[in-house]
Formats: C-alpha cells, structure tokens, sequence
C-alpha cells in the first residue's frame, strides 16, 4: 500500500516520517515549488516537541532552539540577562548622544532664536556628520551592522 499526503507542513511531513518508521511507503505532494522560511520562529510547545522527538529529531532541533525555563523564577533571570546588556547600551546611547541631538545642537547653534534657514547655521554636510555618528554609537550603522565584530568592539 502506497499513501498520498498532500500537503508539505509540518503535519504532512511528520505524518511522513512518522508512516515510514511503520514501514509505510508515502508521497508527500505539496503546491509550492519551494520550501522557504516565513517568520522569525516557531515556538515548540512540550506536546509537538515530543512528537518530533518521537520521530528522532530532537538532537537535530535542539542547537537550533533557545530552551524555554519550566520554572519562571528561572526563566525571568534568563530574561534579565538577556535584555540587561541592550537596555544598559540603549541608556549609554541616550546620554552621549539623545536621540533629540540635532536640536540641541541646532538650538546651541541658533542661540535658540526662530531662523528661517536652517543652511545658515548648519551644513547638510554637517547635519549629516551628526546623524551618521548617532547611528554608528547606536549600532545603527550599515557598515557596523555589515560587521558585527566591529560594532561589539566599539
Ligand atoms: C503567523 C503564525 C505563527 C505561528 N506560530 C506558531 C508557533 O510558534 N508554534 C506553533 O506550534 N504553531 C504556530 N503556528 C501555527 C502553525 O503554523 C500551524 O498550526 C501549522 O503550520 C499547521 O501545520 P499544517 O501542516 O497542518 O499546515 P500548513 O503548515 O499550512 O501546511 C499545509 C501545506 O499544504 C500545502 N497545500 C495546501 N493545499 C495543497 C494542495 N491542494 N496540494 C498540495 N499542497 C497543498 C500548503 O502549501 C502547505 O505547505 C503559527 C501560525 C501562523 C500563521
């Protein structure tokens, strides 16, 4: 007996693997020419996890994934030092460079006076330095970003 499954999911697939470890023959028929990611992620409750462990595809899946914390004790102090070194880059950011820096520096430049150009106090060339070093002590940089070794060096 041959089984047709259509549909390439996740479901088709571990009906698949699932069918074959019974020694079934199946044919997984899917519409889209090419599998491709969708999203950032999935997260995989401990009732799909086990499925798949029963298929044999734990060892493969877990260096893939961030294990979940059972405890939340545990799983808020993961948190904490996950997001403990952005938070505090974000805070350094904010006082060496406010995000409101080009009106400060416009505000010194201007003595705080209305103006009708801004080109008579400050170049584009100038403005453009500023913004350039905002996003560089930001991280947000296209060079830097192009190489993080760089950017976690700064
Ligand atoms: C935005 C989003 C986030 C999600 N996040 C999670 C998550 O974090 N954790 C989680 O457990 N679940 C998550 N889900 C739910 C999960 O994606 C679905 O429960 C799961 O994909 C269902 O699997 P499936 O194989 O039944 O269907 P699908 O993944 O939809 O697969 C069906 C397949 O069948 C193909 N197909 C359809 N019609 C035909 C046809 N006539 N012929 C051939 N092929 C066909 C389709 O192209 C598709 O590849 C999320 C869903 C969405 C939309």
């Amino acid at each position: 007996m041959e089984i047709a499954i259509i549909g390439g999911g996740i479901v088709g697939l571990a009906l698949a693997l699932n069918l074959e470890q019974r020694g079934l023959v199946c044919h997984v028929y899917e519409a889209v020419p090419e599998v491709k990611e969708l999203g950032v992620g999935i997260t995989l409750l401990p009732h799909a996890m086990r499925e798949l462990a029963l298929l044999g595809l734990q060892e493969a899946l877990e260096p893939l994934g961030i294990e979940n914390e059972a405890d939340p004790v545990a799983a808020l102090r993961a948190y904490e030092d996950a997001r403990s070194a952005p938070a505090a880059r974000v805070v350094r950011t904010n006082r060496t460079a406010p995000p409101d820096f080009i009106n400060i520096r416009v505000e010194e430049l201007t003595g705080d006076r209305p103006f009708d150009q801004l080109d008579d106090f400050i170049s584009q060339q100038e403005l453009r330095a500023l913004s350039d070093r905002y996003k560089r002590i930001a991280g947000y940089s296209i060079e830097d970003l192009a190489t993080p070794a760089a950017r976690s060096a700064t």
